[in-house]
């Protein structure tokens, strides 16, 4: 399995560093920000040879060339917006399959946010790396899909084993948990989980990762067939 190193890069995203020990392989969860990525490999020891981008957006490319130019590594990315990512080697799409170290990594395409947006998921080492469409609390903000899509894509995340650990691209957890007080107000397990979270900022850790199983009991975006979430939002009998 993989060992994987979570730094804070700009103001509120997250680098990530997943190393295979056997082989040295080492890939980027996309390329925030040069400074902190450089950073972490010298703290790490862990030299980069692949970037797997999950969306365009600037705050997860834009250290993609620099990169590419210090270390020769590879960058995979989808498919779909292969015209706005910078350095791409190889894409991907939803089923994709690669080998990474000694294990498998597959690929769900889980639009919304931006419509290629693609997550990356390790079966063999239970982690998925969600970046802006599955957030601890929360989801990304749809920007490029629809509500619907960005629905479907959550369930796609949600359909993964409970005990998946899960990665994601920003610090959002206590905003989110501010909101997700307002329609799931008596949930007992959102409330503890708050105020871990509140505990946590305050002492300026992150709040990442998080597993299925705790984003299934209190994320609002996973629990739209909740009873007590239909009656505080007076929706009973709408669509999930
Ligand atoms: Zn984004
Ligand atoms: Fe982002």
């Amino acid at each position: 399995t993989v060992q994987i190193d979570q730094f804070m890069c700009r103001s509120d995203n997250f680098g990530v560093l997943v190393h295979d020990a056997k082989s040295g392989a080492t890939a980027l969860i996309d390329a925030p920000d040069e400074k902190a990525i450089l950073d972490a490999v010298k703290r790490t020891g862990w030299t980069p040879t692949l970037i797997l981008t999950t969306h365009h957006h600037v705050d997860h490319v834009e250290a993609n060339l620099a990169l590419k130019q210090r270390f020769g590594l590879k960058i995979i990315g989808p498919e779909a917006e292969k015209a706005k990512i910078p350095g791409l080697d190889e894409t991907v799409g939803d089923g994709s399959v690669f080998q990474f170290g000694g294990e498998e990594v597959k690929v769900f395409s889980t639009p919304g946010h931006t419509l290629g947006h693609v997550s990356y998921y390790f079966p063999a080492s239970k982690v998925a790396f969600t970046a802006d469409t599955l957030f601890a609390l929360g989801c990304g903000r749809v920007f490029e899909g629809t509500p619907a899509m960005m629905y479907a894509s959550l369930q796609k995340l949600a359909a993964l084993p409970a005990d998946t650990t899960i990665y994601c691209g920003h610090e959002y957890t206590e905003t989110n948990a501010r909101f997700a007080l307002t329609v799931d107000p008596t949930n007992p397990v959102l409330k503890q989980r708050a105020a871990r979270i509140a505990a946590l900022r305050a002492d300026g850790k992150p709040t990442l990762p998080t597993t299925i199983a705790e984003e299934l009991a209190t994320n609002p975006y996973l629990r739209a067939h909740d009873p007590a979430i239909r009656r505080t939002l007076g929706m009973e009998s709408a669509s999930d």
